[in-house]
């Protein structure tokens, strides 16, 4: 079932189309990843899915509804955002900051209820973060930082999760963990998972579906674990690649081999 849909989309920044006519269908209870290359249009395709850019072109839907004709605090009960930048200081504690994800749901005057404070609990435990809860988010190192920004997002209890590179500049350890902890809030708590990941190979593993962006158009989309080959790799990353079966997770693999040649670059 269809949770979010964007309907042959085009988006312009000033009058230069950096999005077109982009088809995109979230199944709910799904991790879909989006990858390509560095300025194809993904992070504005998130923005465009997550209301907060509008189209110049198209529809986005969520549950069959018109995104634009239904209010920021209803949108935001139902999609919680990590965007790539984040515009908030970090000298406030891991529990402040989770208290952010209540306020889609703050009645008029304001208020932490009793329930909130239940909420944000919860979201701090399932994301390991209990013994941190009173730190400030700067002394955090930068998985403990993303675990708390998703801590966020779960305490707005979201029934989509849209994350922006999520484990950019992570340790590896760290980006697996970051990665297992999605995955965990996918299958233990049924949120609808869309990434935009930098690294192939973990959107393979991590995800169901893939969408691959090239020039602002999508190129190919279907089941993650099926859906990279060669020629894929060509064609949207420049690169040539062999493609090899990780049988300890039970799907593909690509190991770069050399750059593509461009006719239009020198
Ligand atoms: P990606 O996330 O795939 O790297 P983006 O969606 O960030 O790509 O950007 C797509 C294109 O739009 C790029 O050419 C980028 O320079 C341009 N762009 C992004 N944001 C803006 C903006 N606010 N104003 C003008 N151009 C932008
Ligand atoms: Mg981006």
């Amino acid at each position: 079932m269809t949770i979010l849909k964007a309907e042959d989309i085009t988006v312009k920044y000033d009058d230069k189309e950096v999005v077109k006519k982009v088809s995109i269908d979230i199944a709910k209870g799904e991790i879909v990843s989006i990858i390509g290359p560095n300025g194809s249009g993904k992070s504005t395709i998130l923005k465009v899915l997550s209301r907060y850019l509008k189209p110049a072109e198209g529809k986005i839907l969520l549950e069959e509804k018109d995104i634009h004709k239904m209010k920021t605090k209803q949108v935001a009960r139902k999609i919680a955002v990590l965007p790539q930048i984040r515009n908030v200081s970090s000298d406030i504690t891991v529990e402040t900051l989770v208290s952010y994800g209540r306020y889609p749901y703050l009645k008029f005057d304001n208020r932490l209820k009793t329930e909130d404070y239940e909420i944000i609990e919860w979201a701090i435990t399932k994301t390991g973060m209990s013994d941190m809860k009173d730190r400030m988010i700067e002394t955090l190192s930068g998985g403990e930082q993303q675990r708390a920004w998703i801590a966020m997002a779960l305490a707005q209890k979201p029934k989509i999760l849209i994350l922006d590179e999520p484990t950019t500049f992570l340790d590896i350890s760290y980006q697996l963990e970051v990665l297992e902890l999605i995955k965990e809030m996918n299958e233990k708590l049924g949120i609808t998972i869309i990434m935009v990941l930098h690294d192939i190979n973990q959107a393979i593993r991590f995800s169901h579906k893939i969408y691959t962006i090239k020039d602002g158009r999508v190129y190919k989309s279907g089941n993650a674990k099926k859906l990279i080959n060669q020629e894929l790799l060509r064609n949207v990353f420049r690169i040539e690649a062999d493609i090899v079966e990780d049988n300890s997770n039970q799907c593909l693999y690509y190991l770069p081999q050399k750059v593509v040649a461009s006719k239009n670059e020198d």
